[in-house]
């Protein structure tokens, strides 16, 4: 198969590129390196069938004859999407519909990379794709939140009325190597901070949880479902939930190091709760992830280490 990955020089959609390719697919990955960067795709040099195109995919733009597309290009953590909010907002909305219309026209089968943020601050816990989710339409996040929430409308708009063939993920907060560690996502803060002996930053009191699914099963889940004939929004992610200062404990352990935390501010509609319901997963695509939060920080220590030596 001749595969688009847009956003396919960012974390997940480097290592999804990856995946394709050991499937024996071709890739083009298209990416206007806003947040997504070169060296996570610097392995696909002398790969023949890997193609990498500079492409802003918010305006109009021709890859050639497809076979599938994962639409995954937007800035993804929330200091990168405030920083960029025009571009968030375009990419989610202009850049899904040229994406739509491409799978249109080639008969190109569709697969968008949504988000847990569609749930907002949730009142329902865990999060099931039924909930309709609790935004603020207009608060700092809303860049992110409402563009992904419109990627969403117009993907099943494009199934209903122009017969593409769509898959809608909803992804829960993914880690692992690869994660740029200026994003500002906790992950990424702690492990920075943990390594270099530095305060962990903890906003608000770290009682506001999340789930975290370590990206190899984040992508297995993806990959199942795009081989699916599920259209409707599906959750991957891991169900197991950790408070912000469980998740410091995590870090400081598997780092080894005795940093202190220092408490901040928590930002303005910081989701309280985060927990995916996987039930709808398990049951059409028999996926659930198999690494423990610990596990997958060991498996990541190593890429932390190099890019904060690289600093
Ligand atoms: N957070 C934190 N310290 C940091 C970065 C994030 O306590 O240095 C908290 C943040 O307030 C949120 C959670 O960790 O409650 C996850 O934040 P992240 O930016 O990783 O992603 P989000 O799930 O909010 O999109």
């Amino acid at each position: 198969m001749h595969v688009l990955v847009t956003g396919g020089a960012g974390f997940l959609g480097s290592h999804l590129c990856d995946a394709l390719l050991a499937e024996g697919h071709s890739v083009v990955c298209a990416d206007n390196l806003l947040t997504g960067r070169m060296e996570n795709l610097a392995h696909l040099r002398h790969e023949s069938r890997f193609v990498f195109l500079e492409q802003d995919v918010s305006q109009p733009f021709d890859p050639g004859k497809v076979d599938y597309i994962f639409h995954f290009a937007s800035p993804a953590s929330p200091v990168d999407y405030l920083k960029h909010a025009i571009e968030t907002l375009q990419v989610g909305s202009l850049g899904s519909l040229n994406c739509l219309e491409l799978a249109k026209n080639y008969g190109a089968k569709f697969l968008l990379a949504s988000t847990s943020e569609c749930y907002g601050d949730p009142l329902e816990h865990p999060q099931k794709e039924t909930y309709w989710g609790h935004v603020n339409p207009i608060g700092p996040r809303s860049v992110y939140d409402e563009s992904k929430r419109f990627a969403e409308a117009a993907t099943m708009a494009y199934h209903r009325h122009r017969r593409v063939d769509t898959r809608i993920v909803r992804i829960f907060n993914t880690y692992g190597p690869r994660l740029q560690i200026n994003d500002g996502r906790v992950i990424s803060n702690f492990m920075k901070q943990a390594l270099r002996g530095e305060e962990l930053t903890v906003y608000g009191d770290g009682s506001q949880t999340r789930s975290f699914c370590y990206v190899s099963d984040e992508v297995a889940g993806i990959l199942a479902l795009s081989k699916s004939d599920e259209h409707g929004p599906t959750n991957i992610g891991n169900p197991v939930e950790f408070t912000i200062l469980e998740c410091a404990q995590a870090v400081l352990e598997v780092t080894g190091s005795s940093s202190k935390l220092r408490f901040e501010p928590l930002p303005q509609d910081d989701p309280r709760q985060r927990r995916p319901d996987i039930g709808k997963a398990k049951r059409l695509l028999g996926w659930e992830p198999t690494i423990d939060l610990r596990s997958g920080l060991r498996l990541s220590l190593d890429y932390f280490k190099a890019a904060v030596q690289a600093r």
